[in-house]
């Protein structure tokens, strides 16, 4: 059996996560993708991060490449980037790339895990490009064949829907809506005993104007507590935390919602929010207000609840000690001081294993956490490892 990983692409400022469960399928959860242009460019010293992930998935009966479950956090460009050059949308019948060459071949999305509500906060936002735009028209085609067939839908039209939508919109959607504070362990038609995610957020729709306006301007993101079983007999092997650009306000309501049973929000790993952003720590701006801009005490415990050993993962270019935000050198500074606390430790995708030759991260699930897949030679072209390090967690959490 295959062990189960998450790997953190390096794609700047942006999210691009691969969970490869350890079951005879090695399923596939994407979460987000961000593949620029010059990263399909082989003449540029960007990573082929689109290549990496290829390299990671396996192919159908008709040789076409696909991920299980492809879940968009929230659908910001940075975070659906490259999706229509690098994925198929629409029926698997009108497939066209089963002529070309394996590494032009489009690659398949079996379910769509999607949030309506999500998408509905964004475009309140700003405007949607154009990949957020594939994505929604895909997911609404697939809610339709859903609503007409549910019980002969096949992969490549599958569906979950994270959170209800407004207006009882998704109320006739009991069988493919996974609804906020409970866990769901289904992906593509079958369930899994290799996870269980918590669905955490969004949150649902709020009657209060002023909260429903602060969700909007807050980036409203999918956040989900992943728990990977590490075997067959080791359900609980590590947490995963993962919650897109979700920003301080939201943070804050989570500690408000779950400060009674905080387990809920305990990880082993955890992505920062967007991409060590100050901003899902702070209501301050770091640029004007600098060491006076105020932490805020309830996000900083909904987003600091380690497990011992506990891994944070910023996915973003270097940082810096300067103004820029995101990535923020004080948002650093606080995800490093929640680590040390419980021996863990803390990781730039930009900065691994060094600045201008960043590798893939790779992590195992094990009895006791994540422990990173060391690379053989720092900087290599392919991603090849000789060991993992441990960070062993006793029993309980910290
Ligand atoms: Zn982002």
């Amino acid at each position: 059996m295959p062990s189960t990983t998450v790997t953190f692409f390096p794609v700047d400022n942006g999210d691009m996560t691969l969970i490869r469960l350890g079951d005879v399928d090695a399923s596939t959860i994407l979460i987000d993708v961000n593949i620029r242009v010059d990263a399909d460019d082989p003449n540029s010293k960007v990573r082929d991060v689109a290549k990496d992930l290829r390299d990671q998935l396996k192919k159908d009966s008709n040789g076409r490449p696909y991920v299980d479950a492809f879940l968009l956090s929230h659908p910001d460009q940075d975070h659906c980037r490259g999706l229509t050059r690098h994925f198929y949308l629409g029926p698997l019948e009108d497939y066209p790339d089963d002529k070309k060459a394996d590494k032009d071949k489009k690659i398949v999305i079996r379910e769509l895990w999607s949030s309506p509500i999500v998408f509905r906060r964004a475009s309140k936002n700003h405007t949607l490009c154009d990949d957020a735009k594939a994505f929604n028209k895909e997911a609404r085609r697939r809610v339709k064949v859903n609503k007409d067939h549910y019980f002969a839908v096949s992969d490549g039209d599958r569906i979950q829907i994270m959170g209800k939508d407004i207006d009882g919109k998704t109320d006739d959607l009991v069988q493919i809506v996974r609804p906020v504070d409970q866990a769901f362990n289904t992906i593509a038609g079958r369930t899994s005993k290799m996870f269980s995610a918590h669905l955490l957020a969004p949150i649902d729709a709020s009657d209060d104007e002023e909260v429903e306006e602060c969700l909007v301007k807050n980036q409203s993101s999918v956040i989900i507590n992943f728990t990977l079983a590490a075997d067959d007999i080791t359900p609980d092997g590590a947490k995963f935390l993962t919650g897109g650009d979700a920003e301080v306000f939201i943070w804050n309501r989570q500690w408000d919602r779950h400060k009674n049973d905080p387990s809920v929000l305990e990880y082993d790993l955890m992505q920062t929010p967007h991409h060590c952003s100050w901003h899902s720590l702070s209501y301050d701006s770091w640029s004007d207000k600098r060491n006076d801009a105020k932490l805020d005490a309830d996000a900083r415990k909904a987003l600091s609840r380690t497990r011992s050993g506990a891994v944070i993962v910023a996915s973003c270019k270097p940082i810096q000690d300067d103004d820029s935000d995101p990535p923020c050198i004080r948002a650093k500074r606080e995800y490093v001081s929640i680590v040390n606390g419980v021996s863990g430790k803390f990781y730039c995708t930009g900065e691994y294993p060094k600045k201008d030759e960043v590798e893939p991260m790779v992590f195992t699930v094990t009895a006791q956490g994540v422990a990173l897949n060391q690379l053989r030679e720092a900087g290599s072209k392919t991603a090849a490892f000789t060991s993992t390090t441990f960070s062993p967690r006793p029993h309980g959490s910290a």
